[in-house]
């Protein structure tokens, strides 16, 4: 397998000239500050948001990168990962041509970034263990797709992908390997992110949405080679990352206390949750878990669960899938909320 990034790239991607914002032309602090048209008087409401943020992010970026051991030229941030996944689709995918691959049960973003970009989504089935069977990885090897996706923890079966699965497809896909690691803080294995420097067509997503715990800010990341960067660059609307959010996950950042408090006690309350689960007649098999969730599946009838539940105001997850029939992802949540939602778990009786 060889890997040519520039031939991937979409040709009109290649030729254009991207957005010259005023801030890319004059960073820095100046006395007076008439280039942007924005409104030097200040800001309705408590806040002073009036100029334009840092487009790049650079703050951000000279933060998290020696937090993730990479360059800063190797992040790139975004609106939520829900932005990058469908920037990447648009980098390399042409309208009405081309396909992107994706191995379901597994998260709904990528399909809908497939529909709204008129790119085919080719499936490839995980097998009956949510893994990746030899003969799938052949399929996907052999696939004329721009994309693989694959999501490792996975959504929303919460187990990781074998590695070594993952690391034959980045050595004979030729187009680019995406894994979304959105769940990564929740694993006990180390990130692709280590293992960038081997392969030019890895591109890695991680979130401030779930350890973190800043769903709200919507921040995605995503880490690549230097050269997929820069072109994810190019394609970005110019001020994708609000100052309000660049903000709020610098002051993150230097909180990495509490990020691994929440995550200790995250971890815990899977484990305890587990164990409250296993003991309910109801529950049939609770699926390994290497996120903040668990997929469980309920006898005799799951939807009926799900109902008992809502009627008690708590909301979890029905997924959809076929693969995943008789199941519901039950989000780990604080010590009262799993002891609430065992306790109505409980109290069901499928009788009525
Ligand atoms: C939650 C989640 C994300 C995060 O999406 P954001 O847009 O960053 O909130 C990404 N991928 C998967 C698989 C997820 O479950």
């Amino acid at each position: 397998m060889s890997f040519d990034l520039d031939s991937l790239i979409r040709p009109n991607v290649r030729v254009m000239k991207p957005y010259s914002s005023a801030r890319d032309e004059f960073q820095g602090d100046a006395r007076v500050m008439l280039d942007a048209n924005e409104n030097s008087l200040g800001s309705a409401g408590p806040a002073e948001f009036n100029r334009y943020p840092d487009p790049h992010q650079h703050a951000v970026k000279q933060a998290l990168a020696p937090l993730k051991g990479v360059k800063p030229e190797q992040v790139f941030l975004s609106n939520g990962s829900d932005e990058v996944i469908d920037l990447l689709v648009r980098l390399v995918a042409r309208p009405g041509q081309d396909s992107i691959l994706s191995t379901p049960p597994t998260f709904g973003m990528y399909e809908v970034a497939a529909a709204l970009n008129d790119v085919a989504l080719e499936r490839v089935p995980l097998d009956a263990d949510f893994q990746l069977s030899e003969a799938a990885i052949a399929q996907i090897i052999a696939s004329k797709a721009k994309i693989v996706f694959l999501c490792s923890p996975n959504n929303p079966t919460g187990n990781l992908l074998r590695p070594a699965a993952i690391e034959q497809i980045l050595r004979g896909f030729p187009g680019l390997v995406v894994v979304d690691e959105a769940y990564a803080d929740f694993a006990d294995q180390p990130s692709w992110i280590t293992r960038l420097p081997e392969f030019d067509n890895l591109v890695v997503l991680q979130t401030f949405s779930k350890a973190w715990g800043l769903a709200g800010i919507r921040l995605g990341m995503a880490f690549g080679s230097p050269e997929v960067m820069a072109y994810l660059n190019r394609i970005k609307m110019p001020y994708n990352v609000s100052e309000n959010t660049q903000r709020l996950a610098l002051a993150a950042l230097a909180d990495t206390g509490r990020f691994e408090a929440m995550r200790q006690d995250l971890l815990q309350g899977r484990d305890t949750l587990r164990v409250a689960l296993a003991a309910l007649p109801i529950v049939d098999h609770i699926f390994p878990s290497d996120a903040n969730f668990l997929l469980t599946r309920f006898v005799p009838d799951a939807g009926a669960v799900y109902q008992h539940l809502l009627n008690q105001g708590i909301v979890v997850r029905r997924p959809s899938q076929a693969a995943c029939a008789g199941t519901l992802r039950l989000t780990v949540g604080s010590a009262a909320e799993n002891d609430a939602l065992v306790a109505a778990l409980r109290e069901f009786s499928p009788a009525g």
